[in-house]
């Protein structure tokens, strides 16, 4: 990352004021280890929040979900029905586990996994014999997926659908917090989401016994005996108690944090909304976002690249929309169905900054920057 004084950046993290508090007892009492009340208490905390049963605080978002798709009994051979426009660590867990990714395009009003195309994909997969061991969405940049209709579809095919929320924690549908609508939601709390532990992730689920088998995958598989007893391979995926400690602080202003990620998308909205050819992803019924990152398509005749560069040279930190996964040299060759949407959003599409943090006058400078580079003359 490069750093020049003065720097605006795409999403950085703000502190609430009370992480110190919890930080500083955990170093007090000697808590300095993943034991320690601050993890029961994240734990909790994430379950008030988001109204699930169980969470397990984890090391990353990356390992919620590969412990995730672990639990549901992923393995080898199996395929996973996976949103092709998101993050690269959504994806790369069913490799870990030997399944092969089946990348599902996205529908234009959320961008997230189109319903439609799931339901032709699922019913052609059955059809060749395969049974989709998973299915595995994303609600990409806060945005929450048509959950309704991709839950009916799960249902009545009888597959387990693990929601990625890893950017989308805040985010609702229909009144329901995102994550909570699949057997097993994931979160993310990496530096730059909408709350941090410095890096951490947590899966939230209403199965008590799967929320055990995560908790116990993520210590080593370490069985219940006075010697260390292993029958399965597990993970070193626990969180320490000092990031829980900086969790429980970020939790208590996160609904905050979602109102001021709003304000963020509603600036750019009204001071940049009546540019020709520019658009923003507006909230389709039902869908609340957190906002995490305001995201806009440009109008003909600009590159992202181009608009990158230009920004760049004002020390404004943007990035391109993520690289669809059906387009990465490392799926090469993966199994893909959809009509191309994904791509084309990433040939015209930005991120703005979005930090919750984000000065009035900052957000100023990058309007006016927006402005005359898109404002016709
Ligand atoms: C950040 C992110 C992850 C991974 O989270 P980490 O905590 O960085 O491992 C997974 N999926 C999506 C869509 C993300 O944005």
């Amino acid at each position: 990352m490069i750093y020049r004084p003065g720097r605006i950046f795409l999403s950085v993290p703000q502190m609430g004021g009370h992480e110190k508090n919890y930080v500083q007892k955990a170093i007090e009492d000697n808590w300095v280890s993943t034991f320690g009340p601050n993890l029961p208490g994240f734990e909790h905390d994430i379950c008030q929040h988001t109204n699930a049963r169980h969470a397990v605080a984890l090391s990353s978002g990356t390992a919620a979900i590969h412990l995730a798709l672990r639990v549901l009994g992923v393995g080898p051979g199996d395929e996973v029905l996976c949103s092709t426009f998101t993050f690269v660590a959504t994806a790369n867990p069913i490799l870990y586990l030997g399944a092969t990714p089946v990348f599902i395009e996205s529908e234009a009003d959320t961008w997230n996994m189109c319903p439609d195309t799931l339901q032709e994909t699922i019913e052609e997969r059955l059809k060749l014999g395969k049974r989709p061991a998973a299915i595995l969405l994303v609600h990409l940049y806060g945005m929450p997926a048509k959950l309704k209709k991709i839950m009916a579809i799960a249902n009545e095919y009888n597959i387990p659908v693990v929601e990625d929320a890893a950017e989308a924690l805040g985010s609702r549908y229909s009144g329901h917090q995102v994550g909570t609508f699949g057997r097993i939601g994931v979160f993310s709390f990496n530096g730059n989401k909408i709350v941090t532990t410095s890096g951490g992730g947590a899966v939230i689920t209403e199965d008590a016994a799967l929320a055990e088998q995560a908790r116990f995958f993520s210590n080593l598989a370490k069985e219940p005996a006075p010697y260390y007893q292993h029958s399965q391979m597990g993970y070193n995926y626990r969180l320490s108690n000092i990031s829980a400690g900086i969790g429980r602080g970020q939790i208590e202003v996160l609904e905050t944090r979602v109102k001021q990620r709003r304000e963020v998308f509603n600036y750019y909205t009204n001071h940049l909304g009546h540019i020709e050819g520019l658009e923003f992803l507006t909230e389709p019924a039902k869908c609340f976002s957190n906002r995490w990152l305001t995201t806009i398509l440009l109008p003909e005749g600009h590159t992202p690249e181009s608009v990158r560069v230009a920004l760049e040279e004002e020390n404004i930190e943007t990035r391109p929309l993520w690289k669809p996964m059906h387009l990465q040299p490392l799926f090469a060759g993966s199994l893909y169905y959809g009509d191309g949407l994904s791509e084309r959003l990433f040939n015209r599409g930005l991120c703005l900054p979005s930090s919750s943090s984000l000065s009035e006058e900052d957000q100023e400078k990058v309007v006016k920057q927006l402005k005359s580079l898109l404002e016709e003359v």
